[in-house]
């Protein structure tokens, strides 16, 4: 992908080239068999956390792709709190991770694919802070499809 710029100023990338980093994130965790969902968090143009859910390997269910995302910014920014950064996640975040996000006031969620089973925004009150704007369906189906096919497979598997 290439992006032009009529000034000096850097191009800057839009939410796709992030998204597109999530993506690759959750591919990461297809080679460990779990469920591919990737995030990252982007702080004034950079990458300064990454994550892909590990709740197989770490035998942990809040092991999910945010919460190691978060946890790798907050380090890199030297405090828990995300002002001025965006979380990019493959897929709508849960309840739990909507509920970490909230405590790190980040600035901006974007996620890809909707999830109606387990998605924050299936219960009808505020979780998220309520400066952090929301964004959704950014690469919507290429999130979807990672997930599709993952679980194809391993109903084929069995
Ligand atoms: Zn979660």
């Amino acid at each position: 992908m290439r992006y032009f710029s009529f000034t000096d100023e850097p191009a800057i990338a839009p939410d796709e080239f992030y998204m597109n980093e999530a993506i690759k994130e959750a591919r990461l965790a297809l080679d460990y068999d779990e469920v591919p969902i990737g995030a990252i968090v982007v702080c004034k143009g950079r990458i300064i956390g990454r994550g892909h859910n590990l709740t197989e390997r770490l035998n942990d269910v809040t092991a999910h792709a945010e919460m190691q995302a978060f946890t790798a910014a907050a380090n890199f920014m030297g405090g828990k709190y995300l002002k001025d950064c965006t979380l990019y996640v493959t897929i709508e975040p849960c309840i739990m991770c909507a509920g970490a996000s909230y405590w790190t006031q980040i600035s901006r969620i974007v996620f890809g694919a909707h999830d109606l089973k387990r998605g924050f925004s299936r219960i009808n009150q505020q979780i998220t802070h309520p400066r952090t704007e929301i964004v959704s369906g950014i690469m919507e189906n290429d999130c979807a499809s990672l997930i599709k096919e993952f679980f194809i497979k391993k109903r084929n598997k069995t």
